[in-house]
């Protein structure tokens, strides 16, 4: 690699610096207290998934380029030039990081390895070497904002037979599921496909919510590529939506990382502030039952569940007690894994990891733990508010013969929920 592609690199380094990330490059003590917190080492005992030895790879670019000893005797102060074999390392631990930030948690010094891997990311793009499957999902979402209006018809057509469900599940003739409605309170975000709006709706027509539904899906591959400019635009379809709609609230679908990008990054990223608030459903089903706008009958589920604290709505969306009371509320038998809540181990599923094909073996592999705290509640049902966490815990179900099932929370409400309609057992699909 040439020295000017090599110093252009470094540059991408430079314009991400900020004191924090100075700071986690600065201070790590080496004392490999995070390697018993990251279930992909703690599965694979592989060197190259110790937190440390991930971030460490940015830090002797930092050290080479920011640093006035690495400069001049690198071999010495452990620093490195950006070239293809750093890089070919940098891919790999980067990308098969979930960003589940288990490790920040337990660092003494709160390192945040997932950002430091986000910059590894950005300089993988900048090499042309970042993750093709998740570039290509990030430029379709692109794809169908910039020509919208060739979508649309079969958007509202895919709507408008999920409606058929509702009218018949919730017995109204006259239940809707709204689209670009002015002046509603909520906008939803859903997932592609009936699975994560059919239960919404249905909610929303039991509390009589003022709603209308997202045309864009929440999931954001720009975020998991690492492109901030792409994550960014990506989110930005539905939050124009909601300036336009004039809504009060943005709410996110059961899905781990839309939730974050929504709640967390996108007023950062976009330097504006929301003029509405954004929720995670969970936490507005959690007030309906409160506040009795829905029922749901309390022994609907007598098998025993348990509950899985998804990353990025636990310890990094602060969502914890929500879930858990949505749970306790329908069923009679819960049973929290061990640990729980911040400390609740990664199930191996997110990053992105779960749509790029040649880590399937990996991801499963690095989900054993996960498979085993599943194991040791005896549970037979676990319910999860994230898509990439269900898919990831389906594999373990089938290759460790887990007998399980995965439920997302909706689904276990739309369950519970008296309702006036068809009792026929109606399952999403997409
Ligand atoms: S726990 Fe923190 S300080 Fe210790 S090695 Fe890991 S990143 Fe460095
Ligand atoms: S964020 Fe999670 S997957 Fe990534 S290095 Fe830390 S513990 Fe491992």
């Amino acid at each position: 690699m040439e020295t000017q592609q090599m110093t252009t690199l470094a540059g991408v380094l430079d314009k991400k610096m900020n004191r924090q990330l100075k700071q986690y490059l600065d201070i790590c003590a080496r004392c490999a207290i995070c390697k018993d917190a990251c279930h992909q080492y703690v599965a694979t005992q592989d060197f190259k998934y110790l937190p440390a030895r991930r971030a460490e790879l940015i830090r002797q670019i930092y050290k080479k380029y920011f640093t006035k000893t690495g400069e001049f005797v690198p071999a010495l102060y452990e620093a490195r030039d950006p070239d293809e074999n750093l890089l070919d390392e940098l891919y790999e631990s980067a990308y098969a990081c979930t960003g589940c930030r288990r490790c920040m948690y337990y660092c003494p010094f709160s390192i945040d390895t997932a950002w430091i891997l986000s910059v590894a990311k950005a300089i993988l793009i900048a090499a042309g070497k970042g993750n093709e499957m998740l570039g290509q999902l990030a430029d379709a979402a692109l794809f169908k904002s910039d020509n919208f209006e060739m979508f649309k018809d079969v958007i509202v057509d895919g709507f408008k037979d999920i409606e058929l469900q509702v009218k018949e599940l919730t017995g109204d003739p006259d239940a809707e599921i709204p689209v670009d409605k002015q002046g509603a309170d909520i906008l939803y975000v859903a997932l592609a496909g009936a699975h994560s709006i059919l239960p919404a709706a249905v909610i929303f027509h039991e509390a009589k919510a003022s709603w209308t539904l997202s045309y864009f899906e929440a999931a954001n591959y720009g975020y998991f590529f690492g492109d901030a400019v792409k994550a960014r635009q990506i989110a930005d379809r539905f939050m124009d939506e909601a300036k336009r709609l004039g809504v009060k609230e943005v709410v996110i679908t059961e899905c781990g990382h839309a939730y974050r990008v929504a709640e967390i990054f996108h007023e950062a990223w976009s330097g504006e502030k929301h003029s509405f608030k954004v929720r995670h459903i969970l936490e507005v089903i959690d007030e309906y039952i409160t506040d009795g706008r829905i029922t749901v009958r309390p022994d609907a589920i007598t098998e025993p569940v348990t509950y899985h604290d998804p990353c990025q709505v636990g310890r990094n969306g602060g969502i914890f007690e929500q879930p858990r009371n949505i749970v306790c509320a329908l069923a009679s038998d819960f049973r929290d894994m061990t640990p729980n809540r911040e400390q609740q181990w990664c199930c191996g599923g997110g990053g992105g990891l779960v749509a790029i094909s040649e880590m399937d073996e990996f991801r499963l592999k690095s989900g054993t733990i996960k498979a085993e705290q599943i194991k040791a509640t005896g549970a037979r049902i676990i319910a999860s508010p994230c898509e990439n966490c269900r898919l990831q815990m389906e594999g373990l179900n089938d290759s460790m013969e887990l007998g399980i099932e995965v439920k997302a929370i909706m689904d276990l409400v739309l369950e519970a929920m008296p309702l006036a309609g068809s009792s026929a057992k109606v399952t999403p699909t997409d």
